[in-house]
């Protein structure tokens, strides 16, 4: 479901240079790792220089949507209320992608469902016309 610009108002990221790309791609539903051009490491969050080598060549390549949950906490105070209070509980998350990447995100699934290391897939969440999120829920 497409929401409107009115509908949606909660903070948003802001994409910059680097992590522009990244964004489009979840726009078009693909999740996108930068890959350095000179050691093939993966990085995230997007950033312009490779952390192993120093290398500013990178591209984009697509994972596969899928990884493990790392860690998560459950937000049952919705703060600001006016904000959050219907959400509210909701899961923030640390996914490690099937790549080696850990990725911050959200789960789509009741806190109750989850369980440590459990096997887990990108959904994405086309919050505004121009603004897609990456999410996470159990893998089918
Ligand atoms: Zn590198």
């Amino acid at each position: 479901m497409i929401r409107t610009m009115l509908d949606y108002n909660k903070p948003v990221p802001v994409a910059d240079f680097d992590s522009t790309p990244f964004w489009e791609g979840c726009r078009q539903h693909r999740l996108l790792l930068q890959r350095c051009s000179a050691c093939g490491h993966l990085r995230f969050p997007p950033s312009g220089m490779c952390p192993h080598c120093r290398s500013t060549q990178s591209k984009w390549v697509a994972a596969t949507g899928r990884g493990r949950l790392y860690s998560w906490i459950v937000v049952r105070h919705p703060v600001p209320r006016e904000i959050y209070a219907g959400d509210v509980p909701y899961v923030v998350a640390l996914v490690n992608l099937e790549e080696g990447v850990r990725i911050p995100t959200n789960m789509t699934c009741a806190p109750e469902d989850l369980m440590s290391d459990m096997p887990v897939e990108v959904v994405f969440d086309d919050v505004m016309p121009n603004l897609t999120l990456p999410k996470f829920r159990p893998l089918r």
